[in-house]
């Protein structure tokens, strides 16, 4: 079980399809079973769905 949060550079990085294994599982990991994650990252969403 993964117990540390995802740093905001990764979430950046995933929101822009950025991030490589085996990181990118981590991350897939960790956001299924964390809301707070998920949230920032819906942040990052945001911002760059602004660009188009
Ligand atoms: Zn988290």
């Amino acid at each position: 079980m993964i117990s540390e949060h995802v740093t905001d550079e990764c979430l950046e990085q995933y929101s822009r399809g950025a991030l490589e294994e085996p990181t990118l599982a981590e991350v897939e990991e960790h956001l299924l079973i964390c809301e707070q994650c998920c949230e920032r990252l819906t942040k990052f969403d945001d911002t760059w769905g602004l660009n188009g």
